[in-house]
C-alpha cells in the first residue's frame, strides 16, 4: 500500500498514442485514487483497451506521462509491475495446460513465494479449485473467466487493470465476479481500472467514469453526476445519448 493514500495511484496526462492512419488516444488525462474503481465507457474503437494496453506497459505512448504507485512507467516499468496485474477475456491463456500449470507459470513470473498455497487459496475464494486438474481449454466461458481473474490476482495487485471482465458471462456469474472484485476492493484498498460495456456494472462498481469518443474523454463525472448532468435514470441513456447525437453537456468536465 502507497505510504501516502492521497497521492493518485494511477495519473495520466497527456496520454496519446498514434498509429499511421489512427489515433487511437489522443491526450487524454486522468486520476484514480487507492480503494476506487475507475470506468473508461466508449463505443467500439473509442481507445479503452489502447489506454489499458499502455498503462500496462505492452504499448508504448506517443506521448504523455503514465504513474503508477508514484512510478514513472516509462521510465520505471519494472519496479511497478510485480504490484500491478490485468485481466481481459480477450488475451487467451494457454489452453492445453492445466489450470494448475497455468497459474504456476503466471505465479512463476511474479517469483511469488509459496505459489502453491497462494494458488489454493485464490482458487478457493474463486470457487475454481474444482478445475484445477482441468486443461483450460475444456472449461466454460465462465469457469475460464474464474482463472483469468484467478491469474489476475495471484500477486495480491494494488492496481488491477480489467478490460470487459464480465463480458459472455451470465447475469449470476457476472455478478457474482462483481461482488468479488468489490469485495477485494474493500479488503485491500487496490484501485481498479475498469473498460466496460454493461452500464449497470459502471453504476455498481465506479466511483468516476470518463466517456471516451474517438480517444478523447469528452466527459466525466460520478454516475450520478452524469445521470444529473444529461437528465437520464441510468448510464445507459447517458452513454446512447452521446454515443448517437454526439451532443456532449455544455458544463461536461473534459
Ligand atoms: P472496443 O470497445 O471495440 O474494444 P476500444 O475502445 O477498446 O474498442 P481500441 O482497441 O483501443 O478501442 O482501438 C482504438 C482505435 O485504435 C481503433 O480505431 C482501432 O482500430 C485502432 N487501433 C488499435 N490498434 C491498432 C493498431 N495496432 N494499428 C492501427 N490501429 C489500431
Amino acid at each position: 500500500m502507497l505510504e501516502s493514500p492521497e497521492l493518485p495511484v494511477i495519473r495520466v496526462r497527456g496520454l496519446t498514442k498514434r498509429y499511421k492512419d489512427v489515433t487511437a488516444v489522443d491526450g487524454i488525462d486522468f486520476d484514480v485514487a487507492v480503494g476506487t474503481t475507475f470506468a473508461l465507457l466508449g463505443a467500439n474503437g473509442a481507445g479503452k483497451t489502447t489506454t489499458i494496453s499502455m498503462l500496462l506497459g505492452v504499448l508504448l505512448p506517443t506521448a504523455g506521462s503514465i504513474e503508477l504507485l508514484g512510478e514513472d512507467m516509462l521510465r520505471h516499468r519494472h519496479r511497478v509491475l510485480a504490484r500491478i496485474n490485468f485481466s481481459s477475456p480477450y488475451v487467451d491463456l494457454p489452453r492445453r495446460l492445466t489450470v494448475r500449470e497455468v497459474l504456476k507459470v503466471y505465479g512463476g513470473l511474479y517469483d511469488l513465494p509459496n505459489l502453491n498455497a497462494r494458488i489454493a487459496e485464490v482458487c478457493e475464494e474463486l470457487q475454481a479449485s474444482d478445475f484445477l486438474k482441468r486443461p483450460l481449454g475444456d472449461l466454460s466461458a465462465g469457469q475460464r473467466s474464474r482463472v483469468a481473474l484467478a491469474k489476475a490476482l495471484l500477486n495480491r495487485p494494488e492496481i488491477l487493470l480489467l478490460d470487459e471482465p464480465t463480458a459472455s458471462l451470465d447475469p449470476d456469474t457476472a455478478d457474482w465476479i462483481r461482488s468479488y472484485l468489490m469485495d477485494y476492493q474493500a479488503r485491500t484498498g487496490a484501485a481498479i481500472l475498469l473498460a466496460s460495456h454493461n452500464m449497470a456494472e459502471v453504476e455498481r462498481m465506479a466511483a468516476d467514469v470518463a466517456i471516451m469518443r474517438a480517444g478523447t474523454i469528452v466527459d466525466r463525472g460520478s454516475p450520478q453526476s452524469l445521470l444529473a448532468r444529461y437528465g437520464r435514470d441510468d448510464l445507459e441513456d447517458v452513454f446512447l445519448h452521446i454515443a448517437r447525437n454526439g451532443d456532449v453537456a455544455p458544463e461536461a468536465a473534459q
